[in-house]
């Protein structure tokens, strides 16, 4: 294939451009799909569950808190009541069921409030986790936060340096002409498509060429496109 030595040129960065873009591409993906971002993801819906889990325990103490205090109240209530008969009564029989009663009832009194306290040291314990777990969660999400722009500039980056390359691909595809471009395509698809000979070695592929490959490379016209034997690949001189 023709193509003048100018345009062997601008096919050879042409080349380089498309590698570049290529390897921009990927950097995107492996930026988006983040492991430590999926990590922190996955940590943030853990600690919502645990979130809500030491919530419930607190909600459900201190519910338990208050009907133990309800209890409580009422067994005061009656404790009053039952002294205030006491004061007032005149019947010895009355008396002695009244004075069994208030008995009973301060002990009732008494289990009351040590299962009160009980409860009240379980909600300060249910509290601090609570306290703990939301802690946790918020670092989290500032963790989550802090990455997720941190990976929004480093795509915002790879986008700029993607769109100059993209500008300067134009500009270099307009110099090679439609039957290099087509065949180009078809290779870059699969391979690099451009190499050079340097250390008696082709650039695209890597591979060792003989010296008689090289001398036939070098005996082409200037403005032939040599092929490498190895790999198809255009070599431009
Ligand atoms: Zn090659």
């Amino acid at each position: 294939m023709k193509l003048d030595k100018p345009s062997q040129a601008a096919l050879l960065r042409l080349s380089e451009v498309d590698l570049e873009i290529g390897h921009i591409k990927q950097e995107i993906t492996k930026a988006i799909e983040s492991k430590d971002l999926v990590d922190l993801r996955t940590k943030q819906s853990e600690l919502a569950g645990e979130l809500i889990a030491a919530r419930t325990v607190v909600e459900n103490l201190q519910s338990s808190q208050a009907r133990a205090d309800d209890d409580l109240h009422l067994v005061e209530e009656r404790i009053a009541k039952d002294k205030d008969r006491l004061a007032h009564t005149s019947s010895p029989k009355d008396a002695q069921g009244l004075q069994s009663e208030l008995e009973s009832l301060q002990r009732r009194k008494s289990e009351l409030e040590d299962a009160e306290l009980e409860l009240l040291a379980e909600l300060e314990n249910a509290q601090a986790v609570l306290a703990e777990v939301s802690a946790r969660k918020e670092q989290n999400s500032k963790d989550l936060d802090s990455l997720q722009s941190q990976i929004q500039l480093t795509i915002d980056d790879l986008k700029t340096r993607g769109r100059k390359l993209t500008a300067d691909r134009e500009i270099l595809v307009a110099k090679v002409s439609e039957e290099v471009l087509t065949k180009y395509s078809s290779l870059a698809s699969r391979q690099v498509a451009v190499g050079q000979i340097e250390n008696r070695s082709c650039t695209a592929c890597r591979m060792g060429l003989t010296a008689s490959v090289i001398d036939s490379i070098q005996d082409l016209v200037e403005d032939e496109l040599a092929i490498c034997p190895e790999c198809q690949a255009f070599i431009v001189r």
